[in-house]
């Protein structure tokens, strides 16, 4: 494993919301939850390592447009096994304050919450570990060789040999490609997180997103973190906090909540990273096209925390076996983006 920081979890994995959920509109993204949640939750009971997982749940705030096609989604994750409750507005209210105009309901997943993502990576660094991986910190890929039966990787002057490549490198995996001739149809946007003040509601916030507007909110601690992913922006490694965005956050979102009208703002306590972001906001998992031996794993968006046991599983069988028997990743190829597949609707 070579990777350019100096330390797992510095790339977008330690930046994100670290939310967890099953929630999803495609039976392709609900089984990947389906298949990561359980390893989440029994973390410590199956490998002996805390992750921090908690279940604060995600509540789901559906106005009456979009209520009919909501419930096809919650039958769906129901018939997948996923645990998801229908409230009315005013049961909703139980978990978080919130103005109820124009909502049909809102629907709350009880296995749903979040992680630490850097002790999930530390942990998972560790097991690996112990099964004999390597692990080069602070070692760029700067230049890739094809060989006739697989590849050399260069950081400046070290050298490694492997038959295959996984190529999970997030938002600069297009980059990494370009190494060696490939295309990856993903690129990097950046996405800001702001950080309240503390406030004062005892209560622990679900990860709760208003489906009319896209903002979003959780308790962090004694602080709400919030947000609202702008996907429209164009493409482009944009460094630093844009100030302006959080505004039309706030305006944006106080109707739904209005006591965002009195919330504190921790400007220090909030941040940026990077989506690696696909033509359709889902991932790319699978064999690249120019190469049976690279792999590619990325572009989750805003889906790569709660995605990554089950793109772990589908990586490692793809090497071992040829193909991927445990989970059905076909809808999320690469040459997905010309056909008639089922797009995801939960993109947030
Ligand atoms: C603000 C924000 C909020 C998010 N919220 C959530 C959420 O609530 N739930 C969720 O599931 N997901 C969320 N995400 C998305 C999630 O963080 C990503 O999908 C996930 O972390 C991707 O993991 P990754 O390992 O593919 O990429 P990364 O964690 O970015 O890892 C890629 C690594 O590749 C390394 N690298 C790049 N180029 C090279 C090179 N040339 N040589 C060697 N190494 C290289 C980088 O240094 C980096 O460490 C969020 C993301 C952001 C930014």
């Amino acid at each position: 494993m070579v990777e350019q920081d100096i330390a797992p979890a510095m790339g977008s994995t330690g930046k994100s919301a670290a939310g967890v959920r099953v929630q999803f509109t495609t039976p392709a993204n609900i089984q990947l939850s389906m298949y990561s949640l359980p390893i989440y939750r029994d973390f410590t009971q199956r490998h002996g390592y805390d992750i921090g997982y908690r279940d604060i749940g995600y509540l789901l705030l559906v106005p009456h447009d979009r209520w009919d096609r909501h419930l096809e989604s919650v039958a769906l994750q129901q018939s997948m096994g996923a645990p998801v409750e229908v409230l009315d507005p005013i049961e909703a209210q139980r978990y978080v304050a919130f103005d109820s105009k124009g909502l049909a309901g809102a629907t709350y997943g009880p296995w749903d919450g979040i992680i630490d993502p850097h002790m999930a990576t530390h942990a998972w660094v560790s097991m690996g570990k112990t099964l004999g991986v390597e692990y080069h910190l602070n070692t760029p890929v700067t230049a890739i060789e094809r060989l006739h039966e697989g590849w050399v990787i260069h950081s400046g002057d070290t050298v490694f040999q492997c038959g295959h490549i996984v190529n999970a490198t997030g938002a600069w995996s297009a980059d990494v490609g370009r190494l060696a001739g490939l295309e990856v149809p993903v690129g990097p946007k950046r996405i800001q997180i702001f950080l309240s003040a503390p406030i004062e509601d005892p209560r622990t916030y679900p990860l709760t997103i208003d489906l009319a507007t896209g903002v979003y909110l959780r308790s962090e601690g004694d602080r709400v973190l919030f947000g609202l992913d702008n996907l429209d922006q164009d493409f482009g490694f944009s460094e630093g906090m844009d100030w302006d965005w959080m505004e039309h956050v706030l305006l944006t979102g106080v109707d739904r909540f209005p006591w965002w009208g009195e919330l504190g703002i921790d400007r220090k306590g909030s941040w940026w990273g990077y989506y690696a972001v696909s033509p359709d906001n889902n991932p790319v998992i699978g064999v690249n096209p120019g190469d049976p031996r690279w792999i590619d794993a990325c572009g989750f968006s805003g889906h790569g925390i709660m995605h990554a046991p089950a793109t772990g599983l589908a990586v490692s069988e793809l090497i071992a076996d040829g193909h991927v028997h445990t989970l059905e990743i076909g809808g999320f190829r690469h040459d997905r983006f010309e056909t008639n597949i089922a797009v995801e609707g939960n993109i947030f």
